[in-house]
């Protein structure tokens, strides 16, 4: 078997970026590590969640764990550097593709003005082969992609605030397309805290939120469901070597992206 190509590091030379996820926890599962690092570089980064997670517990209705869910997912940003947090307002488990969503998400980059749009794996699968993604992950990250263009086209949504036409790239993290990665040694320990967070460990393995793709956490084995065994897995399934100018040097590495980028006309 050869070895997998390294992964191209993901540019730094940038100050601002805008998460956009389906759910409390999606960016705790990958990218929350590699946000620690970027704001620990002093780079701002926004969080902005279509919904509060309030489908996502099988113990408690969502009126109530709407808003548990949302104080986690500040609670888990704030352990990353991350100040400011979005809910929107979109409904767990049912997000819709299509030009309300495009709008929606095309107010927050023109609202927020970043430099860096960050989403998740908008692929049919985790793997790029049988474990299935969840249509809310899919239906956001393909709204994200055309808001992105949307929101630098004036005559698109003119109502709806100030073109911006400064979105370099937009990377996917945890596609199985990646291509680039960075390193998150030094911040892996604040990723898990940030998991933590946002799973509800607090609350007790009972009440914990779904794992991606519907799996109550509860019908897994115990020892498989930690926080830290989460994100090793994660980096696991993305560990690989990440190019460098003089070398390929092995490094933790996690927040495996797909990266996009588009001709920008005038
Ligand atoms: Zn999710």
């Amino acid at each position: 078997m050869t070895a997998p190509e390294p992964l191209e590091p993901l540019t730094e030379d940038w100050t601002k970026a805008l998460a956009v996820v389906a759910h409390p926890d999606d960016l705790e599962f990958g990218a929350a590590a590699a946000i620690a690092r970027w704001t620990a570089q002093g780079k701002e980064i926004v969080y902005c969640l279509l919904t509060s997670g309030e489908a996502g517990i099988d113990g408690i209705a969502p009126a109530e764990s709407g808003p548990l869910r949302e104080a986690e997912q500040i609670e888990s940003a704030r352990v990353v550097g991350v100040d400011t947090v979005e809910f929107l307002g979109q409904p767990d488990g049912t997000i819709e593709y299509g030009v309300p969503l495009r709008r929606l998400i095309t107010q927050a980059i023109r609202r927020h003005q970043p430099e860096i749009v960050i989403t998740n794996n908008f692929r049919d699968t985790w793997d790029g082969d049988a474990l299935l993604n969840q249509a809310d992950h899919i239906n956001t990250g393909r709204a994200t992609l055309d808001a992105v263009r949307d929101a630098a086209n004036r005559w698109i949504f003119p109502d709806d605030g100030q073109r911006w036409n400064s979105v370099r790239q937009v990377w996917a993290s945890g596609s199985p397309s990646s291509k680039h990665a960075v390193d998150t040694t030094e911040t892996f320990d604040l990723g898990v805290e940030s998991l933590k967070g946002a799973q509800g460990v607090h609350r007790g393995p009972q009440l914990a939120a779904f794992r991606p793709g519907g799996v109550p956490r509860r019908h897994l084995p115990h020892d498989r469901h930690t926080p830290r065994h989460h994100l090793r897995g994660a980096v696991r399934g993305v560990h690989r070597l990440i190019r460098t100018d003089r070398s390929c040097v092995v490094h933790l590495v996690f927040s495996g992206s797909e990266l996009r980028t588009w001709q920008t006309r005038g």
